[in-house]
């Protein structure tokens, strides 16, 4: 019991890290069907990323987009960015400052170089970034998460939270996930 809090505790350090110097993207494994994402309450700002393969959202992961696939790629990512639609807040009294989304077709620095593994040569992610300011960050109780209507192709979403000094893993397999941040 004892071990797996430290376990715990090592993983959530980690992942505050990251987040911190915005690699996070990089260390999320690739899984068609799965979509990862991390929460983080910093004092007054919550960070909250979500990244997919393009797979579960367009049902397309080719590496030339035809323009349609464009057309359809532009309306995922601004699905995505609407967080009014999917991404709820229980008490925290919070409010939206920063948001946004993109892919890696965006920029062709991201795309997996393809001469280095033939096995991920093809895969291409999204992903959507929003940063709320929390007037009352300890009133704070739930994040629940409705994504999987829009997207059938999502067959789960992994989650991981650090909030205050509560961190926590989800795995998402309901139309919502809710997140409860306070233990009973
Ligand atoms: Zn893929």
């Amino acid at each position: 019991m004892k071990k797996q809090k430290l376990v715990l505790l090592l993983l959530g350090t980690g992942l505050f890290m990251m987040m911190l110097s915005g690699k996070i993207m990089a260390s999320d494994v690739h899984v068609h069907g799965e979509a990862d994402m991390h929460i983080v309450l910093e004092n007054t700002k919550l960070h909250v990323e979500f990244t997919s393969p393009i797979f579960n959202l367009a049902g397309f992961e080719t590496d030339r987009l035809s323009d349609s696939q464009r057309k359809q790629l532009d309306s995922v990512k601004s699905k995505l960015i609407d967080s009014d639609k999917w991404l709820d807040l229980k008490g925290g009294d919070c409010s939206l400052t920063q948001s946004k989304s993109g892919s890696s077709y965006d920029d062709s620095d991201s795309v997996i170089d393809h001469s280095n593994s033939g096995a991920h040569a093809h895969h291409h992610s999204a992903y959507a970034s929003f940063l709320f300011m929390c007037q009352q960050p300890e009133l704070l109780t739930q994040l629940s998460v409705s994504i999987k209507n829009e997207f059938p192709g999502i067959e789960k979403i992994n989650i991981q939270w650090i909030v205050g000094n509560q961190q926590g893993a989800t795995i998402g397999v309901n139309p919502t996930v809710m997140i409860n941040f306070k233990n009973e």
